[in-house]
């Protein structure tokens, strides 16, 4: 029997690992990768739900196009980790590991945000944008608030472009000079590792008249007077809520001891937890970097690539370097992009490369890429 590598969590991390033994090692080992879900979804894709360019049916890669030989996928919730014993158990059994890799994702905390369930508007879940996609053509007049919850939250220039499709959103409905639209972030700018990238962003806002609140987090909705509350103790009032709810790690991983503050510690060359065997990638590992698909692909290919040698074949990697890119949307059908570098030197880098038409195609090669590459689509 071949060594047995059982991957949680079937998002940007697990499906890239996956697919990197199967190609490698194909039936020398035993590769389990679980997931509760029955499809993936690009986080980007959400964007493209709320604004009606694509329906939820369209974002969905199914599980059962997988295109990894040698790989068994489980659609199972996992119920309990014990990162000691190397074992899983789930809503159908139980399984027993060699090398176990956590890749569960980072989840949402409703409750940290008083009214936020009630109010119901937030456009990180699939099922969150597809409500909101159902309120926005009916919102046309009065204030749009994009409000962050709490940081670190997944793709940071997310929000920045959920306030820039608005705009063009209400342009195309001809309402925009009867709305406003506000954008609260608990963070100085709107992405801090790259001041380029923000500076681009804050003129985009500017020359668009979005209303930039930087360093305020909205801590409660009160959805009955229509007003947000800021962890300044000021109020925003708002028509229409647009929500990035705090994040965390799923309660399953919270509940098996490997988290230390909020996620799991790693070394971030390996990504090996302190336990024995047992590696975290990706949005649930507290590494440093940006909660985003690229980065948890990337630390799936380290982690791939110290398996595959274990195997005996190819080299050690030398280590995560967290690098990646990521698109950014600027409205008026352009794309930029921007380059982030967070571990190999002293500091975090940013390069931003300016919004284009030749950016669109590379984001749409960058998602039909994966979907090729993980998928028979
Ligand atoms: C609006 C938005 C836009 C984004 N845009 C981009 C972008 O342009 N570029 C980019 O790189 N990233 C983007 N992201 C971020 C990206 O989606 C995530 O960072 C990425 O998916 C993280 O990958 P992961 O493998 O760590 O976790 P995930 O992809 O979240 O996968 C985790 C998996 O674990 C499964 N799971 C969780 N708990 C259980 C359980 N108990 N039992 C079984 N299965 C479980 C989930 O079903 C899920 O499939 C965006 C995110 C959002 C919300």
């Amino acid at each position: 029997m071949g060594r047995r590598i059982v991957i949680l969590g079937a998002g940007f991390g697990g499906l890239e690992l996956s697919t990197m033994l199967s190609e490698a090692l194909g039936d020398s080992v035993e590769v389990t990768l679980i997931d509760k879900g029955d499809s993936f979804v690009f986080g980007y894709s959400k964007l493209d739900v709320l604004f009606g360019r694509a329906t939820p049916e369209a974002v969905r890669l199914p599980y059962r196009e997988l295109a990894m030989p040698g790989v068994r996928f489980l659609r199972e919730t996992i119920t309990a980790i014990d990162p000691e014993a190397r074992r899983v158990s789930t809503d159908a059994g139980a399984h027993e590991a060699d090398v176990l890799v956590v890749a569960l994702g980072a989840d949402y905390d409703f409750d940290a945000t008083p009214g936020l369930r009630e109010a119901g508007n937030e456009f990180y879940s699939l099922a969150g944008a597809e409500r909101l996609a159902t309120v926005l053509p009916t919102f046309s007049k009065g204030r749009a608030l994009i409000g962050v919850c709490g940081a670190p939250f997944k793709c940071p220039p997310a929000p920045s472009e959920a306030a820039l499709l608005l705009h063009d959103h209400l342009v195309e409905r001809g309402v925009r000079e009867s709305c406003e639209i506000s954008f609260v972030i608990p963070l100085p700018s709107p992405v801090p590792p790259s001041p380029e990238t923000s500076r681009a962003l804050l003129e985009a806002f500017a020359e668009r008249g979005i209303e930039f609140v930087p360093e305020r987090r909205v801590s409660s909705l009160d959805s009955e007077r229509g007003v947000a509350l800021l962890d300044d103790g000021s109020e925003m009032p708002y028509d229409l809520f647009l929500g990035v709810p705090k994040h965390c790690a799923p309660e399953v991983v919270v509940a098996s001891g490997m988290t230390d503050e909020v996620y799991v510690p790693v070394d971030p060359r390996t990504l090996q937890t302190r336990y024995p065997g047992v590696y975290a990638i990706g949005d649930v590992a507290a590494i440093g970097v940006p909660k985003a698909g690229v980065f948890a692909e990337g630390a799936a290919r380290i982690v791939a690539q110290a398996l595959i040698a274990e195997a005996g074949q190819g080299e050690q990697p030398a280590g995560y370097e967290g690098r990646g890119s990521c698109y950014i949307e600027f409205g008026a059908g352009r794309v930029g992009r921007v380059d982030v570098d967070f571990l190999s030197g002293p500091n975090p880098t940013g390069a931003f490369k300016a919004p284009s038409a030749a950016l669109v195609a590379e984001k749409r090669h960058f998602g039909s890429s994966r979907r090729a590459r993980w998928f028979d689509a």
